[in-house]
């Protein structure tokens, strides 16, 4: 199984990822999560990525794609992978297609979690994530046990300003590559407007 999950920030992409890496047994490969160590690692790639994302912009394409096409190739993605927050702009899309294409293969599914933007702001601003276990929690809708509280972080890129830019960024560049993707016949949309685990039935019933 080779799938996307494209959807605006906050729409819950990395909570349903979970559930479906490990129905479908597929690597999970985040973009997102991948910048993120490589900027707390101090990388070659973290030094260019780390003011484009602090700022909620997106880094540059040809750092992304060399850096998810590497991963890719590597053994695990064999059985099959999961890509959650890439592609995120259109040049991301044709080189991914031609990246597998190279390779004999073919996506089996895109998937399009749905979700209007004034809830967007609310979801983002109050998410805090526990940096020890990498799970994600929500001040008001999903809060933190309390022997954890104390740790939890909100991200650099979870404020409201920078909130905005990146949604402003996956409208004029990532909501493009759903008509994309619509061409092909792989996209399946999904409302996320719910609570996780609706969402996820929801899931199940498209993906049948
Ligand atoms: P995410 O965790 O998916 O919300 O990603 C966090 C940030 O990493 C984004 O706001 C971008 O700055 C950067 N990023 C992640 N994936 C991509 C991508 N495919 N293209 C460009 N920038 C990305």
């Amino acid at each position: 199984m080779r799938m996307i999950l494209v959807g605006p920030p906050g729409a819950g992409k990395g909570t349903q990822a979970v559930h479906l890496v490990e129905r479908f047994k597929i690597s999970h490969i985040s973009t997102g999560d991948m910048l993120r160590a490589a900027v707390s690692e101090g990388t070659e790639l973290g030094k260019q990525a780390d003011s484009y994302m602090k700022a909620g912009g997106l880094v540059p394409d040809d750092l992304v794609i060399a850096m998810v096409i590497e991963r890719i190739g590597k053994p695990d993605c064999t059985k099959g992978f999961m890509l959650d927050g890439f592609p995120r702009t259109r040049p991301q899309a044709e080189a991914l297609d031609v990246e597998l294409q190279k390779a004999g293969v073919a996506l089996d599914v895109v998937l399009q979690i749905e979700v209007p933007d004034d809830l967007i702001v609310a979801r983002i601003t109050g998410r805090r994530l526990d940096p020890d276990t990498g799970d994600i929690y929500h001040i008001k809708f999903k809060p933190p046990p309390k022997d954890i509280a104390g740790q939890v972080i909100q991200r650099k890129d979870d404020t409201e300003e920078a909130c905005r830019a990146r949604l402003e960024k996956y409208h004029s560049e990532t909501a493009p590559i759903i008509p994309f993707y619509a061409a092909q016949g792989t996209l399946k949309r999904v409302d996320g407007n719910a609570a996780p685990d609706e969402v996820s039935r929801r899931i199940e019933q498209v993906l049948g």
